[in-house]
């Protein structure tokens, strides 16, 4: 399988596009087209089962081919439940994509990169023996599943970059409970710092020569494929139990997550209808309502995560369904404000006894608000995307009482943490690259 910028410029391989992250014309990459299946003859199993048969021809030839069911069994070791809140009429379900070791959904994409760099690297270049040096700036929750998943991978080194004070308790832990080959950088400055000096150390030529650099952003499509396992296990465990494709309801930012269910149905998996939730920023539920493609900059709110203001995967969805009249009827997408996040998450606890993260609940918030009969015709799965316990200062106050800290989580959060500080400078960084042994 070959992989090209989506602005057409660039061809390489599934190792080439995910070593370098972005295309050398700033665009993203996209496999040159999307395999079909009969879910007849996929298996019904495991995740990781579903993925070495569904990611195959993606990684066919690539250094990796022979290595995809163990990096599928290493990446994709955790649960991923579907359960069902209520059954019909108006049947809906949860896929629970929070039960890696960062509890949030993004471990399993960080995870499934790790595991392939890791294998990746030995057959690049035998010569150098240089580690892979990884940079990933971070607002919060994507440096903590990149670190837990690249911590202890051979012949790799990570550097986080957050700004200082400006991450919650939890995230920081989370960013620097780590060691080893994990080190984690306290930036005096903003994100956009953060984000500006990793951009310059990748820019720097000199810097380049010096150090075997790479990203681990979550536009990177070693993270995209393992997302479209999920909902391909998903659909095809809701066709064998109730007979029927499901409907999604996905929270959605950047829209990689989102991406991943829109490949499956693409691919010929069990996928009825796909509703994309936003918080406040609308970009793409105004562009959906309107045509016009508004990106602007983002909104602070609850569902922090997804704050984002000019959705990069919207690239990859135009490039898949360029007419906007079918893009229309491939996509819904409905914004869902902070009081209705909290409201939400109230109702839940009320309804089935469950708690949901401050992104999952824009999820439920758009089922309960589908129009009359929908709900009924359908069957539906809501995607959440965090556990609620890495949002406590936001949930407990609306539920009015503790939330549970899951045992892996618990782990994490009593390890030592320790981070450096780092001036807000480019210059600083190179610096610590280079005294980095
Ligand atoms: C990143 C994230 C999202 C948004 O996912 P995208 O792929 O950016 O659309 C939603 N919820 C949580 C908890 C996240 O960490």
């Amino acid at each position: 399988m070959r992989y090209f910028s989506t602005q057409g410029g660039h061809e390489t391989d599934l190792v080439g596009a995910m070593l370098s992250g972005l295309a050398p014309d700033g665009s993203l990459y996209v496999p040159e087209e999307l395999p079909h299946f009969d879910s007849a003859d996929l298996p019904g199993g495991t995740v990781a089962e579903v993925g070495a048969t569904l990611l195959a021809p993606f990684f066919e030839g690539c250094s990796l081919a022979a290595e995809l069911e163990s990096i599928c069994r290493d990446a994709l070791n955790f649960p991923i439940p579907l359960d069902v809140l209520q059954s019909d009429p108006g049947r809906i379900s949860v896929l629970e994509l929070f039960h890696g070791p960062t509890a949030a959904f993004k471990d399993v994409g960080a995870r499934f990169l790790a595991a392939a760099m890791e294998r990746a690297l030995p057959e690049l270049d035998p010569g150098d023996s240089r580690p892979l040096t990884i940079l990933v700036a971070t607002s919060g929750d994507t440096g903590g599943a990149v670190a837990a998943a690249f911590h202890r991978r051979r012949g790799i080194r990570v550097g986080v970059l957050f700004p200082r004070g400006q991450v919650s308790p939890r995230q920081q832990h989370q960013l620097t409970c780590w060691g080893d080959n994990v080190r984690s950088f306290d930036v005096e400055g903003s994100f956009d710092t953060c984000q500006a000096m990793v951009k310059a150390a990748f820019t720097n030529p000199d810097l380049n020569v010096r150090h075997r650099l790479s990203a681990a952003n979550s536009i990177n499509v070693g993270r995209l494929l393992p997302q479209v396992v999920y909902y391909a296990a998903a659909s095809l465990w809701h066709q064998r139990d109730h007979g029927t494709a499901a409907s999604f309801i996905v929270p959605a930012g950047n829209l990689g997550n989102a991406l991943g269910c829109i490949w499956a149905r693409a691919m010929g998996l069990p996928i009825r209808s796909i509703i994309l939730a936003t918080n406040a920023n609308r970009t793409i539920p105004d562009y959906l309502a309107t045509g016009d493609w508004q990106p602007r900059p983002s909104v602070a709110t609850l569902a922090s995560a997804m704050d984002v203001g000019d959705p990069s995967n919207m690239e990859r969805l135009r490039h898949l369904v360029p007419d906007f009249a079918e893009l229309r009827g491939a996509v819904e997408a409905y914004p869902v404000e902070d009081a209705a996040i909290r409201q939400q998450i109230a109702k839940d606890f009320e309804r089935f006894g469950r708690t949901w993260c401050p992104h999952t609940a824009t999820g439920f918030w758009v089922y309960d608000h589908l129009p009359a009969g929908r709900r009924e015709r359908e069957s539906w799965v809501v995607v959440a995307t965090a556990h609620p316990a890495k949002f406590d200062n936001i949930v407990e106050d609306v539920i009015g009482e503790a939330v549970p800290v899951p045992a892996e989580l618990a782990a994490l959060l009593e390890l030592p943490a320790a981070s450096e500080p780092l001036a807000g400078d480019p210059a600083a960084l190179a610096q610590a690259i280079d005294e980095w042994i």
